[in-house]
């Protein structure tokens, strides 16, 4: 079964992960599906004011010509509620790992302040010289799009990543 709030695929009658239960509508899918609309979207809202996203930032010194890690934290953006349709950059500028193809960021997905999930995600890195920054946009609550911009404000975009695995 499939949630119908966060799209979570799970066996038994309430979500592990957003809490929304099975519910039994007798009579037609579509028909109990537009009287159930209503619900779905108010706890969807709900569960998009719970769900945190961020990345982990390393941070790294130069120490007679060796570069060493020294310390990580993590990043958030905000919630889903604030990122919907909506762009949201860190306030920190990063160095461009410009001698890299690729860079692969760590992200941190938290539900209710658990963390619920962690992956890399693979992007590219921009081309250009200078700063960049990291966002985030999401296409509704199971969705989102890692953004990478540089100075002049051009973007790379992750390909769409589900927020719930
Ligand atoms: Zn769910």
């Amino acid at each position: 079964m499939k949630c119908l709030v966060c799209g979570k695929e799970f066996q038994g009658t309430v979500c592990p992960i957003c809490e929304f239960p099975i519910v039994e509508i007798p009579g037609d899918y579509e028909a109990g599906l537009r009287t159930l609309q209503p619900v779905i979207r108010s706890h969807r809202e709900a569960f998009a004011e719970k769900i945190h996203i961020g990345v982990m930032i390393f941070e790294y010194e130069i120490d007679n010509g060796t570069i060493r890690e020294t310390g990580s934290r993590k990043k958030f953006f905000g919630k889903v509620a604030e990122m919907m349709h909506r762009k949201k950059w860190l306030d920190t500028v990063f160095e461009n790992p410009l001698s890299r193809k690729s860079m692969d960021i760590h992200m941190v997905i938290c539900v209710d302040g658990r963390k619920d999930d962690n992956r890399t995600v693979s992007i590219p890195t921009p081309k250009t010289e200078g700063k960049i920054s990291l966002g985030i946009v999401c296409e509704d609550t199971f969705c989102f799009y890692l953004i990478v911009k540089d100075e002049k404000g051009n973007e790379v975009t992750s390909r769409k990543m589900e927020i719930v695995r």
